[in-house]
């Protein structure tokens, strides 16, 4: 049954906001967008009335959810702080970060042990690049591959909401379901439990994903979903280390972050931000991975550092950050990720599997504190 905007506006109106007057009247609603039956909107209102709209959200999203036809609904509460006299701390007055209102507004300085943990998951860890195009969501896939061929039990959450490219990595076209509590499944494929924001919208709707609905798209993916018993959920972070990725990393109950970088100059420099952002919200460093770290030709198998190999070692060392290891420039790994198989699986025996399998290896070690406890 396809759903329209009506039933969803008729809905809406039943519900009473703080401002006395129904909610579709209270001059807070985004455009609705209602995309195979999954409707996706936001009530945007001021940062210090959040408080008093959370239960309002809450309404509308299980009268939305209770309509013939709906299979997800996703509503945001997004807080925007006015442009103020005196800016807050760490933050531009204007184009300030979203507020999610699942949780309280934190410092950029509030220590992770305050944050809620996800049950059932012993340790979630961001793979963070200072910008787009250096290996990151390949890195993120095959090194969850290679903690899985630890033993370890592991989910994927690619959390790259404005260009989504698990589904291309891992050939993924079928949409999550839901389950009694109405709680999306991830999707399992080569052992993992994985989640992305492109297995609900198409690459192009993406786009309504700019903005406030962010964090809040990724908090409901992170606790919204029946991750089931992992011991460690990988989650691939949008490249760059601007406003939405620190939010990102503020709110999210991290255990440790890795960072990706090329051996290129100004790849380091993204890495260094990148480095400086998650030490800005006390989310350790579990180390530094450099992707594409030098050529190797398929034809002879020799070695060529076009690209200067060896920086992000050095970089890693100056930093006293963990070097996990370097990956080759090679096609097998551009060619296996392209085609929906990630090299790790589907060439388990050969030398690359053994380099991703190595950094888990290192990623596993300094994790083991927290899978150990749970
Ligand atoms: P990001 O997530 O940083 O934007 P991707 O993981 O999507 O980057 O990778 C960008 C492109 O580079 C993809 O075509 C991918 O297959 C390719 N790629 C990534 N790492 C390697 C590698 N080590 N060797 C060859 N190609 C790679």
């Amino acid at each position: 049954m396809s759903v329209t905007q009506q039933p969803i506006l008729d809905a809406l109106a039943k519900i009473a906001s703080p401002r006395g007057v129904a909610l579709t009247s209270a001059n807070v609603l985004s455009a609705i967008t209602v995309n195979d039956g999954k409707v996706f909107f936001s009530i945007n209102v001021d940062a210090a009335e959040a408080r008093a709209w959370e239960s309002v959200r809450a309404q509308a999203e299980a009268a939305v959810r209770a309509i013939p036809g709906v299979s997800l609904a996703m509503i945001a509460l997004t807080a925007e702080r006015k442009p103020a006299s005196s800016p807050p701390p760490h933050r531009p007055a204007q184009g300030v970060p979203p507020v999610s209102s699942h949780r309280p507004p934190q410092s950029p300085t509030s220590p992770m042990s305050k944050q809620s943990e996800i049950p059932g998951i012993a340790a979630v860890i961001a793979v963070a690049s200072g910008k787009g195009g250096v290996g990151k969501s390949t890195t993120a896939l095959n090194l969850a591959l290679g903690l899985r061929d630890l033993g370890l039990r592991i989910g994927l959450l690619d959390a790259d909401i404005y260009g989504p490219s698990v589904p291309r990595l891992t050939g993924i076209r079928e949409k999550p379901e839901l389950n009694d509590e109405r709680k999306m499944i991830p999707i399992q494929r080569f052992g993992l439990a994985i989640m992305s924001i492109g297995f609900l919208v198409e690459e192009d709707t993406a786009m309504i994903w700019r903005g406030p609905m962010v964090m809040s798209a990724i908090t409901q993916m992170l606790r919204d979903v029946a991750w089931g018993t992992l011991d460690i959920l990988v989650v691939d972070m949008p490249p760059g280390t601007g406003d939405a990725q620190l939010t990102l990393a503020q709110n999210v109950p991290l255990k440790g972050a890795i960072i990706i970088s090329t051996p290129q100059d100004l790849s380091l420099i993204d890495a260094r931000r990148g480095l400086a952002m998650f030490r800005k919200v006390n989310v350790p460093v579990l180390g530094i991975v450099e992707n594409m770290s030098f050529f190797q030709c398929p034809h002879c198998g020799t070695r060529s550092d076009i690209f200067g190999h060896g920086g992000a070692r050095q970089e890693a060392e100056r930093l006293a950050v963990p070097f996990l290891g370097e990956i080759p420039l090679h096609m097998s790994i551009r060619v296996t990720s392209d085609a929906g198989t990630p090299v790790v699986e589907s060439e388990p025996d050969g030398p690359y599997a053994a380099i991703y399998r190595a950094i888990g290896e290192k990623v596993r070690d300094q994790l083991q504190g927290a899978i150990a406890a749970a």
